[in-house]
């Protein structure tokens, strides 16, 4: 298969203030597997009544690392990086595409003029010339995308599999937002979020305000256009509005892509916060429920030109009572005045709450959330209970665990024992599956880290040999007690814990 290169430039404004021309550049295919070699000539047709422009090019799986650690400043202070990450988080937040941001430089010219030009790797940085070859005039920045044909003639597009970035370092850059500036200053993000669009496979638009124009611009915003432009590729962001009811008596939304599982994943999505939301502390609040499988280093943005953002991380039990040790606030960690959580957290359900620093604050706003986890585990918290056992707390609503031969005996069954509590009076429904043992599920009261009475025990109520227990709980702590009916049986087993609503 041929692996093909396209380069596509952006053309700043000229010091007039007049537009230039643009350059559109396909250029020829270079060829990085041997054996195969031809041109590519295409020939864009723009019409005037056409606004975005897809190059037929896309990443097949819907995402692409890009290596972010453009080294220094801008002028006035902000981070390169910083720059260019809010604008993948930007593609992200409107569409299934996600970019994915690995803190690491890499030479985006590297390799390339040999015959492994197009390495895979994604890369960005200044440079004085496009990987050896002059920038064109005006030239503020390069894409050039590499990847593999869809068919033999080479006509249908390619899925891409490299593309890297070069700014054109003959330029003075800064970063700011706003109109441009007049001194010759070209504007990094609002570039970057160009090119970004060209790496995901867009060509230019002709709306006049899009992002994806041939012309950097006063706007410094993807625009209805390129949003368009995006979601005609890799589809929508879309939120299936599954609002449960909880004790805040806040509407809780659980977005249809609400698990983060490592070791790298991510969620974007765009929300507004308007006067019907439900307040808290008489700000408008969005809430969203997540989880985590594994414990993981987030990265939670949540930006919004329209208001100041206030952001909560909320770790929540399976009966929805907050833990207070897992709960996090930010107003301004982000860029500017925008909200960002990064830290690590154990794995569990978590809500995270979009607000705004001051009342009646309205407007759209985007988040997104990063998770690594380099070892996927899920911790518990454990301690070693009166009776010698290791009770595992646990708030996750699903637990899988493992009955196994060291484990304590009781009656002559093996016995895991997991904590967990109940704020407010709650109906749980508690369900005990396993394929390798017929289950047997308890359920008692803890005091005082003391185990208070046996409240319920159920052995096949479940489906099969599994057991179900659907108790109404009063606030405190409980223990579940996870054994088999018969003796010395041992297996993974799966409980999964649910609220009954009224
Ligand atoms: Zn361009």
């Amino acid at each position: 298969m041929a692996t093909l290169f396209v380069r596509t430039a952006t053309t700043k404004m000229g010091a007039s203030g007049l537009a230039l021309r643009g350059s559109l550049e396909l250029i020829r295919g270079s060829l990085s597997l041997k054996t195969v070699s031809f041109f590519l000539v295409c020939l864009l047709l723009v019409s005037s009544t056409h606004a975005f422009e897809v190059s037929e090019n896309f990443w097949e799986s819907g995402q692409a690392v890009f290596h972010v650690g453009i080294p220094g400043t801008s002028p006035t202070g902000g981070s390169w990086n910083d720059a260019f990450k809010r604008s993948m988080d930007a593609w992200s937040a409107v569409s299934s595409f996600k970019f994915i941001a690995e803190d690491e430089f890499l030479d985006p010219c590297i390799d390339r003029g040999t015959d492994q030009f197009g390495d895979g790797v994604t890369g960005v940085d200044f440079r004085s010339t496009v990987c050896g070859s002059a920038f064109g005039e005006n030239t503020l920045a390069v894409t050039l995308t590499a990847g593999q044909c869809l068919n033999q003639q080479c006509t249908g597009g390619f899925t891409i599999s490299d593309a890297d970035i070069v700014f054109n370092s003959g330029e003075s850059w800064d970063v700011y937002s706003g109109p441009l500036r007049f001194d010759g200053t070209s504007e990094f993000e609002r570039v970057a979020l160009h090119e970004l669009g060209h790496a995901l496979g867009l060509d230019h638009s002709n709306a006049d305000s899009a992002i994806m124009r041939p012309f950097v611009s006063d706007n410094d915003a993807l625009q209805t256009d390129d949003i368009d432009g995006v979601i005609s590729i890799y589809g929508g962001e879309t939120i299936v509005e599954t609002t449960v009811s909880n004790i805040y008596g806040v509407a809780l939304v659980e977005p249809d892509n609400a698990t983060l599982s490592g070791p790298n994943d991510s969620v974007n999505l765009a929300g507004t916060l308007s006067s019907s939301d439900d307040q808290l502390d008489g700000k408008s609040l969005d809430l969203y429920q997540y989880s985590f499988e594994n414990d993981s280093t987030i990265d939670i943005q949540l930006n919004s030109q329209a208001f100041d953002p206030f952001l909560y991380l909320v770790r929540v039990t399976s009966s929805q009572a907050s833990i207070p040790e897992f709960t996090f606030v930010d107003d301004n960690s982000g860029s500017g005045n925008n909200a960002r959580i990064n830290t690590t957290i154990q794995a569990g359900t978590y809500w995270l709450g979009a607000s705004s620093a001051s009342n009646g604050s309205q407007g759209g706003y985007d988040i997104s959330i990063i998770s690594s986890s380099n070892t996927p585990s899920s911790s518990f918290t454990s301690f070693t209970s009166i009776y010698g056992v290791d009770v595992l707390v646990n708030p996750n609503p699903n637990i899988k665990g493992i009955l196994n031969s060291n484990d304590f005996k009781f009656d002559g069954k093996l016995l895991d024992l997991i904590q967990f509590d109940v704020s407010n009076t709650t109906k749980l429904k508690i369900d005990l599956s396993s394929s390798a043992f017929d289950t047997s599920l308890l359920l008692v009261d803890v005091i005082e880290g003391e185990v208070g009475q046996l409240l319920f025990q159920n052995d096949d109520n479940g489906s099969g040999t599994n057991s179900t227990l659907q108790p109404t709980l009063q606030a405190g702590t409980y223990w579940l007690g996870v054994t088999s009916f018969d003796p010395s049986e041992t297996g993974d087993y799966t409980i999964v814990i649910s609220v009954v609503l009224p």
